[in-house]
Parts: C-alpha cells; sequence; structure tokens
C-alpha cells in the first residue's frame, strides 16, 4: 500500500509550476467558497470554480476522469456524503455541509485541494466534524518533513480523529501529486508510526483526512462515483497539495 512505486522526486522548478497549479487551485476554491449560501446547486459551483480556472488558462484533472467519465470539474460532497459527489442540480440549504474539491492543471502540473464548510447556521455536531477534521489536516502537514515516514503522518491523523470521538475512512487515501493526480505513496489516514515510506525533500504529497461521524464504514452509491458513510452519519474532507523540502513544509495549494 505505502509502497516506493510511482513517487517522482520534483525539482525546484517544478515545485514552482505545482505552487502555480496550487494557487489557482486555491483561487477557484475561494470563488466556490464565496457563493456557499442557501439556494446556491452544486452545479452553480462547479461552473464558478470553471470560471477561474479558465481565467487562468488552467482546467480540472477530474473532468473525464476514471470510468465512468466523471462528469464535473470539482466534487461536490453534501452531508453524508464523504467524497466524489457529482455537481448538479441539487440545492444546499441551511444546515448543510458540503465538501468542495478541486484540482487545477497549469503547465503539466496539478494541484489537488478541498475543504468543507456549513451552509448558514449549522449542528454543534458539524461544526466539532468540520473543526476536528481541518485540524487533522494541520496536524498531518506539521509532520511532513523529511526523514519522517508516511506511517508517522497516518498514524497522527487517525489519533487526533478518534481521539476526538470520530472516524478515519479506510478505503481512500492521500497520495503523491505531480503530473499525474494519483503517484506515490499512498498515505492513508490510519496507520503505525515508523512505518510507510520515509520522505524526502522534493516529494508532493496531498494530505486528506476524510473524516465520518458514526463509522469509518463507507458504501459507493449507484451512480459508481459518490462515496457515503455507510450509516449516511455526517462526513468532512480537507485537503492540501504539500512539498517535503529541506525545512518547513510548503503548502503549494494556497492563493
Ligand atoms: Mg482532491
Ligand atoms: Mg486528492
Amino acid at each position: 500500500m505505502t509502497s516506493e512505486r510511482d513517487i517522482h522526486i520534483k525539482t525546484p522548478a517544478e515545485i514552482a509550476l505545482m505552487r502555480e497549479a496550487g494557487r489557482v487551485n486555491a483561487l477557484a476554491l475561494a470563488a466556490v467558497k464565496e457563493l456557499l449560501h442557501p439556494g446556491v446547486t452544486t452545479a452553480d459551483l462547479n461552473a464558478a470554480a470553471e470560471e477561474v480556472l479558465r481565467k487562468h488558462d488552467a482546467y480540472s484533472p477530474f473532468y473525464h476522469y476514471g470510468r465512468p467519465p466523471f462528469p464535473g470539474s470539482i466534487c461536490a460532497s453534501v452531508n453524508e456524503e464523504l467524497v466524489h459527489g457529482i455537481p448538479g442540480e441539487r440545492k444546499l440549504k441551511e444546515g448543510d455541509i458540503i465538501s468542495v474539491d478541486c484540482g487545477a492543471v497549469v503547465e503539466g502540473y496539478i494541484g489537488d485541494a478541498a475543504f468543507t464548510a456549513g451552509i448558514g447556521e449549522i449542528s454543534p455536531t458539524a461544526r466539532k466534524l468540520l473543526d476536528v477534521t481541518e485540524q487533522a489536516l494541520h496536524v498531518g502537514i506539521a509532520l511532513m518533513r523529511a526523514g519522517n515516514k508516511t506511517g508517522d503522518i497516518s498514524a497522527a491523523i487517525q489519533q487526533f480523529v478518534e481521539g476526538s470521538g470520530l472516524h478515519v475512512v479506510r478505503e481512500y487515501t492521500g497520495h503523491g501529486v505531480g503530473r499525474k493526480m494519483h503517484e506515490g505513496p499512498q498515505v492513508p489516514n490510519y496507520g503505525a508510526p515508523g512505518t510507510g515510506v520515509p520522505l524526502r525533500p522534493g516529494m508532493t504529497i496531498a494530505l486528506e483526512p476524510m473524516v465520518l461521524v458514526g463509522t469509518h464504514r463507507t458504501r459507493v452509491l449507484p451512480n459508481q462515483w459518490t462515496v457515503v458513510s455507510a450509516d449516511r452519519s455526517l462526513t468532512a474532507h480537507f485537503e492540501h497539495s504539500v512539498a517535503v523540502t529541506e525545512g518547513e513544509p510548503l503548502i503549494l495549494t494556497v492563493p
């Protein structure tokens, strides 16, 4: 699972391009965030992200990815939908939470990031879920240092989330990112310290804690994409693409 396969160490010039892809991706996500009010459809959010990407001569690697081809440029996953929600005519309403995952390709390099946010007033359970998931991402990012192993990150995310009484997904993982959306190494959201692949400067990895309120178990809906919690409890997802450097971790997917 966390093998050395398909790991691509980036040069400083490649990191600079990935930083630009990450910047454009962050702008697209920021445009989506502005629209998060009751009545907006997930198709509106998709259109807003596409407009920003187009303006920067970028496009989303999600569009037509996989089989069946993914029909959106963002993933828009509402409430019990954990990841891979398909944008469409669904109208968001007060109290919903939505995960928006977006990718941007700039000169062949990919930024991959996601956030989850509430529509208007949300329940205390939803608020805690969002806070814990976002904090778990930053717990993981802080460990993205040369010499640490992927298992150190996985274990820290799992301990943080489970210590808060919530659950981490098993079937979907963080991953290397670069010219391809999914490179090695995989970085699961659970694991044991001291295991996995040693981090080296020039590695670029998308960390993405996916957290569920009631169970770690998931199902895939009949559309063959959308992943939901098996018990239909609330879920959340935050993601940044991050470069390992000689020093501090460098978050690529910020404005
Ligand atoms: Mg993503
Ligand atoms: Mg990802």
